[in-house]
């Protein structure tokens, strides 16, 4: 099955694309028969509208990957698992410009950063996990001599997965993939505003020979389809990436049947940039790491600390580097800066830098609204931040740095441990020494060293504190998505 949708056409006199559910390998309305409008956040015009999930649906989805699970996916030879999720990598690959091109729409991401960033991150994520499919694996443990002693690694089974739309098909694979590989089965929710990609990689999945019901997908309201799959008896976990309010929410929810549960939360990492740096790279890193995907990262560096000596400098040089990026058409390979993802978070953003003005700091450039249509915001650079202000403590989730002055290595690691986050940090300086000295005492689950936002499947990524539990990538992912029993076999009767 193989289903290619115009999303290019959305003049209102043309005929907007219906998505629906995916519920065991079929596509359905939802059964109260409602669907919701997803807009491209550059133009704010509609380009589908998409069933919406209730209750019911995810019942209905919920019993899918149950059967499922007990049925043709467990009982599949790991290897040939393996194989379906490549051949769902080699269909990314052939619809790649496609999937690009939906992704960019829906979210109003730079189109050149999908094709870079988005699309071969979620593709590397889903063939390293195919290939872990068939190596994993327990141990023989030595206990007594007339006992053989062994673990096997099940997996935990039918698994919620929920996720935000500031990267909607990245995020989402990070969490499909090793969940499929260690045999569990899925129902996914992704976010109201970026519903598409998931879609797709569903009918994608399905071509690739994934049977049905093992991954379902049912967009809708957070505070339905969410809480429904939260509360969910028949849900063994919940994997999800999002805000830490919501993250308390599915805690609390999971406690029901005491559900395995991973929390991606917030962040508002710290760029360290000492005096001794190469101020040159680490102001264009420090730039990149707040302003791509307009600020919409979990890891952003919205705080860039700068030490005394080169304050002014580091400053001067960010609010150039911001006034330098080419916002605009996200279909334009050369656009860097696109839109934020709604009307309500624009106005979240405004606020915040009202707010920072208020609160005496200083805007060197940007912060107000581009054009009239689209969610664009300029973005913005905030001088004689104090560690105290809200614009420093709070995630602002946009384009927004804050640039903080520090003193020395103590005054550093105060202020970049002094949130509730404890997510990224980056540290920039030519001493070796310093920046290991920096790495210790950095509450973060990632420390980037002369570099910023680096991820790769293969580095657990994850964070503590309001950023969350429980470690995505790698082979410490898969720990999250099975359970080891443990074998003991007499070996005299
Ligand atoms: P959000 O928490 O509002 O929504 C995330 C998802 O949860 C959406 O699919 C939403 O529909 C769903 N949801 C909402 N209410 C729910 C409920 N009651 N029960 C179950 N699910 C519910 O967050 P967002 O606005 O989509 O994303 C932005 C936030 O996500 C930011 O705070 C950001 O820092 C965080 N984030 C973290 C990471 C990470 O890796 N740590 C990555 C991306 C985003």
């Amino acid at each position: 099955m193989s289903i290619a949708y115009d999303y290019h056409n959305t003049t209102t006199t043309a005929a907007i694309p219906h998505k629906q559910l995916l519920i065991d390998g079929q596509h359905v309305e939802s059964v109260s028969g409602r669907s919701f409008k997803t807009l491209n956040p550059a133009t704010e015009q509609v380009i589908a509208t998409i069933s919406e999930g209730n209750e019911v649906d995810v019942d209905r989805a919920v019993a899918a990957a149950r059967r499922a699970f007990e049925g043709p996916w467990s009982t599949m030879r790991a290897a040939e698992r393996g194989h379906i999720l490549f051949r769902l990598a080699d269909l990314m690959k052939q619809h790649a410009d496609e999937l690009a091109e939906l992704e960019s729409r829906d979210a109003g991401k730079p189109i050149a950063a999908v094709l870079r960033q988005d699309l071969p991150s979620a593709i590397d994520t889903l063939t390293y996990y195919a290939g872990w499919a068939d190596k994993i694996s327990g141990d023989v443990v030595s206990t007594r001599p007339d006992a053989l002693t062994y673990t096997v690694r099940e997996p935990v089974g039918v698994v919620a997965v929920i996720v935000p739309w500031n990267f909607p098909l990245m995020i989402g694979m990070w969490k499909l993939a090793p969940a499929l590989a260690c045999g569990c089965t899925i129902v996914m929710k992704p976010a109201e505003l970026t519903s598409l990609s998931a879609l797709r990689i569903g009918e994608l999945a399905l071509e690739a020979g994934l049977p049905p019901g093992v991954l379902n997908i049912v967009p809708g309201p957070g505070r339905v389809v969410g809480d429904a799959l939260v509360n969910h008896p028949d849900v063994d976990k919940v994997t999800f990436t999002g805000s830490p309010g919501v993250g308390r929410g599915i805690l609390r929810g999971a406690a029901g049947n005491f559900k395995r549960v991973s929390l991606e939360l917030g962040g508002k990492s710290a760029n360290v940039i000492f005096d001794d740096a190469n101020l040159d790279a680490a102001t264009k890193a420090a730039a990149a790491g707040i302003f791509f995907n307009a600020g919409q990262v979990c890891s952003a560096g919205s705080r860039v600390l700068a030490q005394e000596a080169v304050y002014d400098e580091v400053v001067e040089r960010l609010t150039a580097r911001a006034e330098a990026l080419r916002i605009g058409d996200t279909a334009d390979k050369g656009t860097a800066l696109g839109p934020v993802i709604s009307e309500k978070q624009m106005k979240s953003i405004l606020d915040y830098v009202d707010i920072g003005e208020k609160e005496g700091a200083t805007l060197t450039t940007g912060g107000r609204r581009v054009g009239d249509r689209g969610y664009y915001i300029s973005p913005a650079v905030f001088a004689n931040v104090a560690h105290e202000m809200r614009i420093s403590q709070e995630e602002i989730f946009g384009p927004v740095v804050s640039v903080i002055k520090f003193r020395d290595e103590a005054d550093a690691a105060r202020i970049a441990n002094g949130t509730a986050y404890s997510l990224a940090a980056g540290v920039w300086s030519r001493d070796i020494g310093r920046t290991q000295r920096f790495v210790k005492k950095a509450n973060a689950g990632t420390v980037w060293i002369n570099t910023y936002g680096y991820t790769d499947v293969r580095l657990p990524w994850g964070g503590a504190r309001d950023s969350g539990f429980g470690r995505e990538h790698g082979s410490q992912a898969l720990e999250t998505f099975t359970e080891p029993k443990s074998v003991w076999m007499n070996l005299n009767v």
